[in-house]
């Protein structure tokens, strides 16, 4: 699959961290799979993987968490 926007890289599959920011919360989620572009490196989240970091992010919220940094499918890495 080609880059959307740089229209020259391909998109090969890698790990990196997504970060939020909701209202007043952070939320930081390491080791998300995505696709990577090896141009530009622009980023893109796989649908479900969105989903997923969605419902992740909408329970931290509603644990009234203000910071947050977790793996992706793991427990909690810190929480203050
Ligand atoms: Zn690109």
């Amino acid at each position: 699959m080609k880059c959307v926007i740089c229209k020259h890289g391909e998109l090969k599959p890698g790990i990196s961290s997504v970060m939020f920011e909701r209202e007043n919360a952070t939320i930081v989620i390491k080791e998300v799979p995505m696709d990577i572009c090896d141009n530009c490196g622009e980023k893109y989240i796989p649908d479900k993987i969105a989903e997923q970091i969605m419902l992740l992010v909408e329970s931290v919220k509603s644990q009234g968490i203000i910071v947050d940094v977790r793996n992706f499918n793991s427990e909690p890495l810190a929480t203050c």
